[in-house]
């Protein structure tokens, strides 16, 4: 099989994914990773991390005002959390779909939020929602040198 171009990173769309502390507690780490890693994205950046207050804060600057944000950022601060970078032509938007709704009662049954919970105010994962917040996100959980550069041996048997 030929070899493709490594492409650099900026060219191609990611999207940040992150295992809320619920799902890092409920030993859901490996079944999260694993959906993404199947359904044929690229890991890029993967890390465990107890995320502080100013954090959690500016990654949801944008509920700042919702009654629900105080509550958010004492559950996104309440245990260890693992960053994802993942990679991929349309990743932002599949990976919403793999996720599922917002509130897991709502979600579809072979989403990760329709198969493992109940609740919005515990609902496992989060994932970007447009490249720009992709890029914005991961730049924001991640430092320089944290994501790899490397080519999957799959690749070529995922993309034609
Ligand atoms: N959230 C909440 N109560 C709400 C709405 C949202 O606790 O009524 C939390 C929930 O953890 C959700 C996060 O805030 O995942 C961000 O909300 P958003 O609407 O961006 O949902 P998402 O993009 O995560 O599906
Ligand atoms: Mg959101």
């Amino acid at each position: 099989v030929p070899r493709r171009k490594i492409v650099a990173s900026s060219e191609v769309e990611q999207s940040y994914i992150m295992i809320k502390p619920d799902g890092v507690q409920r030993g859901l780490v490996g079944e999260i990773i694993s959906r993404f890693e199947k359904k044929g994205f690229l890991l890029k950046g993967l890390k465990l991390f107890q995320c502080p207050k100013d954090l959690a804060q500016e990654h949801y600057k944008d509920l700042k005002d919702r009654p629900f944000f105080p509550k958010l950022i004492d559950y996104i601060t309440s245990g260890p959390v693992v960053c994802m970078a993942w990679e991929g032509d349309g990743v932002v938007a599949s990976a919403r779909k793999l996720i599922g709704a917002t509130n897991p009662l709502q979600a579809e049954p072979g989403t990760i939020r329709g198969d493992l919970a109940v609740q919005t105010g515990r609902n496992v994962v989060h994932g970007s929602d447009s490249p720009d917040n992709g890029k914005r996100e991961i730049a924001l959980w991640f430092k320089e040198g944290e994501l790899c550069q490397w080519e999957s041996v799959q690749t070529p048997w995922l993309i034609e």
